[in-house]
């Protein structure tokens, strides 16, 4: 039984459909991150597993419960939010000790968990200090330790990072990471910074138009992702998605015709074995991440041909668009690459890197 379950859960704001028909798991020590462009249903989802929004339909269990009828303070959660509210004229140890005045524990007790809190925090240096006397960083921790000190069944994080500015955001991700490695709760965390969710999530529930698209470990969202749309959301510079029809497959390669190119594209053998491979004369989309293309010295069967349109360079590597007609290919290549406006380039999909999804966009081979 997972911590906190959703059922067909829906909200419906009128004849828009805010959240659509979601199911979702979170164990108890795993980390959910719901993310999606904006609009696409991720807030409402949290703000009704919270209690602060009704669902229209579906279920809500905590713990096994169904809690669709609870208020929020019953529903034994701890919520972070995108806006921390720490009160004034407390010290950092007199806003963490806050939320534990109203549970029946000794002052010896509080003052342990206010400690053990700080520790984990990074925040002991900090204790006597108002929070007009922090940086925005460790305001933002005080926040998240102040949720977390209750011992709540779950968490629930409304992009807890969003405010701060890029170099202690990326410090709060790993110290948020710690610390809920070290909790063990379930927790879902709302995002629209796919960084933050890779680095962060145990899984990634992608959501577009309030439905999930596709529920997996970082890793396979970013290496399988179930279709076009998950393709294209994550990673940057964004995958290549190119319109191709299958001239020919076997259980390693597809050959396809795509930027007006026949080309011999490099597939994993699983695909054979799950009966997937694509069929000839299907039309395909062919994905291939820009680090997925390797320049090559000359053409060949696996290479496709571009006029280099525009180097962008990128620190340690450069972007370099490729004109192949009225399509654009991105390629990124390391710094030391030899490239020119207006010289032809051949680059190859390196083995592993092709995607192909199906005429629905829906996933059919790596
Ligand atoms: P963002 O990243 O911009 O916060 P989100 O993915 O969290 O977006 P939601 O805030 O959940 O998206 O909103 C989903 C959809 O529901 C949007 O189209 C939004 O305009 C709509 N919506 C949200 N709250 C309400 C409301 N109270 N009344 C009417 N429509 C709403």
């Amino acid at each position: 039984m997972a911590d906190i379950e959703l059922r067909n859960l829906s909200k419906h704001f009128g004849s828009l459909a805010a959240v659509d028909d979601i199911d979702l798991d979170v164990e108890a020590g795993e980390v959910v991150c719901l993310l999606g462009p904006s609009g696409c249903g991720k807030t409402t989802t949290l703000r009704m597993i919270a209690g602060l929004e009704d669902a229209t339909a579906g279920d809500i269990f905590i713990a096994g419960a169904r809690v669709n009828e609870l208020a929020p303070r019953d529903r034994d959660i701890a919520m972070v939010f995108q806006f921390y509210a720490l009160y004034p004229s407390l010290t950092v140890s007199e806003n963490l000790a806050f939320p534990l005045h109203a549970e029946r524990i000794t002052k010896e007790e509080i003052d342990r968990r206010v400690r053990e809190i700080a520790g984990l925090l990074d925040l002991s240096h900090a204790l006597g200090r108002v929070p007009g006397r922090l940086a925005e960083g460790e305001k933002q921790r005080v926040a998240v330790g102040r949720a977390v000190i209750r011992d709540p069944q779950c968490f629930l994080f409304d992009e807890p990072l969003s405010r701060l500015d890029i170099a202690v955001r990326q410090e709060m991700r790993g110290q948020i990471k710690q610390l809920l490695n070290g909790l063990h709760k379930a927790t879902v965390i709302v995002t629209h910074d796919q960084i933050e969710a890779l680095t962060i999530a145990d899984r990634i529930a992608v959501m577009r138009d309030g439905i999930i698209e596709q529920v997996a470990s970082p890793h396979d969202i970013f290496a399988k992702p179930a279709n076009v749309f998950v393709a294209g959301f994550i990673g940057t510079p964004q995958m290549n998605l190119v319109e191709a029809n299958v001239i020919d497959a076997d259980e390693d390669t597809a050959t396809v015709n795509m930027l007006g190119q026949e080309v011999v594209l490099p597939l994993h053998a699983e695909i054979s074995l799950q009966g997937t491979a694509p069929r000839r004369n299907a039309p395909v989309t062919v994905g291939v991440r820009p680090r997925g293309l390797a320049p090559a010295s000359e053409t060949g069967p696996t290479t496709i041909s571009g006029q280099v349109d525009l180097i962008e360079p990128m620190g340690a590597e450069t972007l370099i668009h490729l004109r192949i007609g009225e399509d654009d290919l991105r390629v990124v290549t390391s710094r030391g690459h030899p490239a020119a406006v207006g010289e032809t380039m051949h680059v190859a999909p390196t083995p592993g890197q092709v995607h192909l999804f199906d005429h629905d966009g829906m996933r059919i081979a790596s």
